[in-house]
């Protein structure tokens, strides 16, 4: 039996109705940017996500970008960023001209190491942009608490981490501004490019408001140079229709979690996803890590079972970033990452029996 790395069947399934009379209704409207759906998405995410403020954007790179503009961070500026994040929220940095300071991972969670971050901050860092990876939560108490202590802004990217939770707090919501991806394969996705900010803070809205739409409030009046990322009609519709499944499709990716820690945890060398204390995770990636990783992605290329590596190289050995004269060896954690971990299959409504299928063909490679 062949397993996909990603189906989109059962979530299409469920949805078809709603999504499909969402769309006819935004091409019978004849408006089709900036309009009563893009509108009513945002009141609905910004619900979602406890903030007072959410903009629609063209897609989460955009939202990182303009969400950096709006605090006004630019050239001569340092932003502390994850080591092992995806190269987006660099890119975002490097847009407004500031410097990408990264800073290690935690291990065992992936995610931004707390401990560290008092010794990456200078007179220039201006902000810190946690990146809730693979679905996880970061610890947000001591990020916020060290912000705040260093009066700096922190930006969330909330990409892969929608529903997520701290201590009982919302991903995307303990930021000055963060950003999120309705890119199709993230947990809340759109049928193509999407994004947005969201913020509890209504000049901060006000000015990424301005800034995805020709720096203009008023049509024809530019106040600052803008760009065009609005997120259309069309997507925001879709993405209504789709939201109120999300937190269902998410104790289905947690159920598969849970049964891929059962059926693999007896294998010594294959670490599983581990939570912290306080966090909850929402598997937009379920992540393993084996010294066999490129052995393994072969065993299960042959097997038909999809796989993914996120991400074979770190942001800081891209070529992209060949200027910042990083080496092999800056940051070894996550260079480390890089070379050991591996996406198993993971989407809401995969079976139990798909998943044994992974699962036993895990083993088998493991036996061998
Ligand atoms: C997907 C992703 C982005 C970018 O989103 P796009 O909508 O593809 O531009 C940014 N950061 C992270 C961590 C992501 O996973």
């Amino acid at each position: 039996m062949k397993v996909p790395f990603l189906s989109f069947t059962p979530q299409n399934q469920a949805i078809r109705t709603p999504v499909l009379e969402a769309m006819s209704r935004v091409f019978d409207s004849q408006w089709y940017v900036l309009g009563e759906a893009v509108k009513q998405f945002e009141a609905e995410y910004a619900r979602f996500s406890t903030t007072t403020e959410c903009v629609g954007v063209a897609n989460g790179l955009d939202a990182l970008h303009l969400a950096l503009k709006a605090l006004d961070i630019q050239q001569g500026d340092e932003v502390i960023v994850p080591s092992n994040t995806y190269i987006a929220t660099w890119l975002a940095i490097s847009f407004v001209g500031a410097t990408p300071i990264p800073v290690e991972p935690n291990p065992a969670t992936y995610n931004l190491d707390p401990a560290l971050l008092e010794a990456a901050i200078t007179p220039r860092t201006r902000a810190i942009m946690p990146v809730h990876l693979y679905g996880q939560a970061c610890e947000m108490a001591a990020i916020m608490a060290i912000a705040k202590r260093h009066n700096l802004y922190v930006i969330e990217d909330n990409a892969q981490s929608q529903g997520a939770t701290y201590q009982g707090g919302i991903t995307g919501s303990f930021g000055d501004v963060n950003a999120t991806s309705f890119y199709p394969g993230k947990n809340l996705g759109a049928l193509g490019d999407a994004g947005a900010v969201t913020t509890s803070n209504a000049d901060l809205a006000k000015k990424v408001r301005t800034l995805r739409n020709y720096g203009s409030q008023q049509k024809y009046y530019n106040e600052v140079i803008g760009h065009n990322s609005r997120l259309d009609e069309l997507q925001a519709a879709v993405l209504s229709a789709k939201l109120p499944m999300l937190m269902e499709w998410t104790g289905q990716r947690q159920q598969v979690a849970a049964l891929y820690n059962e059926q693999l945890a007896d294998i010594p060398d294959l670490h599983l996803p581990i939570v912290a204390a306080g966090a909850t995770h929402v598997y937009h990636l379920y992540v393993v890590r084996t010294s066999r990783r490129d052995e393994l992605q072969k065993y299960l290329t042959e097997q038909g079972i999809g796989t993914l590596i996120h991400y074979p190289i770190p942001p800081h050995l891209q070529q992209a970033y060949r200027s910042m004269n990083f080496k092999v060896g800056d940051f070894p954690i996550a260079e480390e990452l890089a070379t050991t971990c591996l996406s198993l299959p993971m989407w809401p409504g995969m079976t139990e029996v798909e998943v044994k299928v992974v699962a036993d063909a895990v083993h088998t490679f493991f036996k061998s």
